[in-house]
């Protein structure tokens, strides 16, 4: 995915905020959660770059394993079941909910290692076919760029609508 993890990270964080947010807890700041767990798995890029010399794909580090992610997720929503007014687990649910969905968005046209570190093999939904130059044209005539394109429409979509709903309020 190209452009739509920060959009979706909006749109889980926006839609789950009123059932979820603690009263403790800002709405700019859950959204900033929300958001740091939709990117954070690419923060590995930084490592790619700086460290590995990009000689291993990012997708195969541990920050893109599934098992981290959604391990880390069970042990949150566990957590906020024997804490229900603590604020940390269900932040942490949030940002760990939203680096699962970076990994299945990525794993739409981008090699995802959903067995890692049992099995070396990566899997992904569909192959986005080399045919053109330069090399993003080939992601943005693919199919799956329709998929971001909504996920974005959705993203502005809502924040309009929330942008209505906090002027409304502060009209009243
Ligand atoms: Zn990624």
């Amino acid at each position: 995915m190209i452009l739509a993890h920060l959009p979706t990270g909006y749109l889980i964080g926006g839609l789950l905020e009123r059932h979820l947010r603690p009263a403790t807890c800002s709405s700019r700041l859950w959204m900033a959660v929300a958001l740091l767990g939709a990117f954070a798995p690419d923060l590995d890029m930084l490592y790619f770059h700086l460290v590995d010399g990009r000689q291993h794909h990012h997708h195969s580090y541990w920050s893109h394993w599934p098992v981290v992610w959604f391990g880390t997720l069970a042990l949150a929503l566990t957590w906020r079941q024997l804490a229900r007014r603590a604020l940390a687990p269900v932040m942490l649910a949030l940002f760990t909910l939203n680096g699962c969905v970076h990994l299945i968005l990525d794993s739409v046209v981008g090699d995802i290692w959903w067995l890692a570190p049992w099995v070396d093999q990566p899997f992904a939904l569909a192959t986005v076919t080399p045919r053109y130059q330069p090399w993003w044209l080939n992601f943005l005539l693919h199919w799956s760029f329709l998929l971001e394109l909504t996920l974005l429409g959705a993203a502005l979509w809502l924040a309009r609508r929330r942008r209505r709903n906090t002027a409304a309020q502060v009209a009243i």
